[in-house]
């Protein structure tokens, strides 16, 4: 049985305002130095619902921020930003099949997931590396490697802003989808995700199938009979190889989804691209690969500005300096205006954009 080691912090103090024009620079990952009219570090559910009481938030648009890996800021913020800083970790309880643990929303994501495999509770190692906060990941259902958050969701804990309420959805009522759930669609700017429980069962089979992440096993010589640290640390490397480090190049990680089409229309678009990057889906879609139509459309390693592709990775948008969020935007449009012509193909932005 792993300890039940962490603690829940509870923050008796107040929590911290910062006044006017408050630079968010260090709170988006592509490093935009767009401004808050205010914004307000909360560390505890007691401190969001005195923030949110508090008169200076009265009437103030709201903007939730984890880590800001995931949000475009093309100008200034003329409301109230809440910071969210809430910590602890623990296991509140086990059963013959599962481990049930409970993670606070400003937990760093990737820290998370590597204190669960320390406690010997595997099941998140797929999503190693993914930046950012546990609060935001339920918002889009962060995927990687074949395995997504949701599937690891057991419930969802959060506070409405309007009203102050605190509302507990189980894993169905956070709407699921592809870098999709409730949160990110009719749940927007109504609710702040304060803690998430996990559900990590003890049957555990490793899920390698990737074509990367099997590559990364097979060159350690772990591909046999890898455990859950030998996934983790081959998710680390290829991840390390192929995205940019937003601590030195600024961006969002994969800024498009990867889109979905029916059969019929990717038969036709097979019959003209023989190497067309496809996923075949349960449904009988097909899911294509985005930064496959974007590198064939010439867009690798262009820049407009100070706004680029990724050399390595087309999917990745990047702030070589200076770019501002309404430059990554018009080189966005730019790849899909492309895409559209060459493949009648609609890519969606993956990012929120304020
Ligand atoms: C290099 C890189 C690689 C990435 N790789 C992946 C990947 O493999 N898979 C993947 O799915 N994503 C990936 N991402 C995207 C991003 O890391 C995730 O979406 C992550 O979950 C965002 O967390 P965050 O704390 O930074 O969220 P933020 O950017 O701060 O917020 C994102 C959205 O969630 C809302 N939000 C944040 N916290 C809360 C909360 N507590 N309550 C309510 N709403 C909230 C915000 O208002 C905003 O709308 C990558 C990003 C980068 C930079």
């Amino acid at each position: 049985m792993p300890p039940n080691a962490s603690v829940t912090a509870s923050s008796a103090a107040q929590p911290a305002w910062f006044s006017a024009s408050y630079s968010l620079r260090a709170h988006n990952t592509f490093g935009f130095d767009v401004r808050a009219r205010l914004a307000c570090h909360v560390a505890s559910e007691t401190d969001l619902l005195a923030a949110l009481r508090d008169p200076r938030a009265a009437g103030q648009r709201l903007l939730v921020l984890g880590g800001g890996s995931n949000v475009v800021l093309t100008r200034d913020f003329d409301g109230l930003v809440l910071l969210v800083g809430l910590r602890g970790r623990r296991v509140i309880r086990e059963d013959a099949a599962a481990w049930y643990v409970e993670a606070a929303a400003g937990e760093n994501w990737h820290e998370f997931v590597a204190w669960t495999l320390d406690e010997r509770m595997p099941g998140l190692e797929n999503l190693a590396l993914i930046p950012g906060t546990v609060g935001a990941a339920p918002v889009q259902n962060i995927g990687a490697y074949g395995l997504e958050m949701a599937a690891r969701c057991a419930s969802v804990r959060a506070i409405e802003l309007a009203s102050g309420d605190v509302v507990e959805f189980d894993a169905a009522a956070c709407g699921f989808g592809y870098r999709d759930s409730f949160f990110k669609r009719e749940g927007r700017e109504r609710f702040v995700i304060t803690s998430v429980t996990f559900r990590l069962p003890k049957q555990w089979t490793p899920q390698a199938g990737y074509a990367d992440l099997a590559r990364a096993l097979e060159a350690r010589g772990r591909a046999a009979a890898p455990d859950a640290r030998d996934v983790f640390d081959a998710v680390v490397a290829v991840r390390r190889a192929k995205l940019p480090d937003p601590a030195e190049l600024g961006n969002a990680g994969s800024f498009f989804k990867n889109p979905v089409i029916d059969a019929s229309q990717f038969a036709t678009l097979q019959a003209r691209e023989p190497g067309i990057v496809s996923y075949p889906q349960e449904d009988g879609r097909v899911k294509l690969a985005a930064g496959w139509l974007i590198d064939r459309c010439g867009w690798k390693g262009r820049a407009l500005g100070g706004a680029a592709v990724h050399e390595r990775q087309a999917l990745v948008l990047v702030n070589r300096g200076g770019a501002t969020g309404a430059d990554i935007l018009a080189l966005a449009q730019a790849i899909r205006d492309d895409v559209r012509a060459r493949f009648c193909v609609e890519l969606e932005q993956e990012p929120i954009s304020l």
